[in-house]
C-alpha cells in the first residue's frame, strides 16, 4: 500500500512530517511519497520556486527509509493536477492500493477539482481530521464510498475514508512570516531546511 502526500511544501515543516510519519505507521504503508505541486491551481503562486520547494523536501527527508520524494508534478508542463498524477501513480504500480491523502479544507473544495470523479478509479481518498471536528453532510457519491472499515482499503482503489491524527499548531504561512519579520522559526521545522532558507535568502 502507498499513500501520497500532496503539498505546496513553502517550506515544509514538522507539522507535514509528523503527519507522514503517522500516517506511515497507521496504514502500514510500504512508502509514503512527498510530491509537492509545481504550479497549484487552487492557491496562491508559492514564494520560493518549484526546485527550491522540492530541494527542501529532498534535504528534509534525506536518508529516510520508506520516504519518497516524488518530482513528477515538476516535470510535467503547466497546472498540477491530481488526476494526472494519480494515473501516473496507478499506471506505474498497477497491484498497490493507492491512499491518496488529503486535509479537510482541501476535502470541502474537492468537487472543483479537475475530473475529480475518476480520482476514485486510481485511488481511494483519504481525508485527514482533527480530532473531534464536526463533518459535513456528504452527498450520495461520497456516501456511497465512504467506509470506517480499514480492510477495505486493501483494494486497489474507490473508497473515502476518515483518519484523525495529532496536527502540529504549525504553518508554512507562519513560518515566511517569522522569517520576514525577523523571527526565528527553528525547532517548527528541521534544521538543515532552515539554513538552506538563510543560504537562499528566501522569504525575507
Ligand atoms: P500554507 O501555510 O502555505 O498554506 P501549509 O503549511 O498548510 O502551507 P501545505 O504545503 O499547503 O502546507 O500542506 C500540504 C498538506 O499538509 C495539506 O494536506 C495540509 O493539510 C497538510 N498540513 C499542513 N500543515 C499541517 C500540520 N501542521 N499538521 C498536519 N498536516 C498539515
Amino acid at each position: 500500500m502507498i499513500g501520497i502526500f500532496g503539498g505546496t511544501f513553502d517550506p515544509v515543516h514538522y507539522g507535514h512530517l509528523r503527519s507522514a510519519l503517522e500516517l506511515k505507521e497507521l496504514f502500514e504503508l510500504d512508502h509514503i511519497r512527498l510530491i509537492p505541486c509545481a504550479q497549484p491551481v487552487h492557491r496562491d503562486e508559492p514564494s520560493a520556486t518549484a526546485a527550491q520547494r522540492l530541494e527542501m523536501l529532498q534535504i528534509a527527508l534525506e536518508n529516510q527509509p520508506n520516504f519518497v520524494v516524488d518530482a513528477q508534478e515538476l516535470e510535467r508542463s503547466g497546472g498540477s493536477y491530481t488526476f494526472h498524477t494519480l494515473e501516473k501513480l496507478r499506471f506505474d504500480y498497477p497491484n498497490e492500493p493507492l491512499l491518496l491523502f488529503i486535509g479537510r479544507d482541501a476535502f470541502n473544495e474537492f468537487t472543483t477539482w479537475f475530473r475529480w470523479r475518476e480520482l476514485f478509479n486510481f485511488a481511494h481518498i483519504v481525508v485527514i481530521t482533527r480530532p473531534n471536528s464536526a463533518l459535513n453532510p456528504l452527498d450520495e457519491f461520497f456516501k456511497s464510498r465512504l467506509t470506517n472499515d480499514k480492510s477495505q482499503l486493501k483494494q486497489l482503489a474507490g473508497r473515502l475514508f476518515f483518519q484523525e491524527i495529532t496536527q502540529l499548531a504549525i504553518s508554512a504561512t507562519a513560518i515566511r512570516g517569522m522569517i520576514a519579520t525577523k523571527q526565528n522559526p527553528r525547532f517548527l521545522l528541521p534544521d538543515a531546511v532552515l539554513d538552506y532558507i538563510f543560504k537562499h535568502q528566501l522569504y525575507f
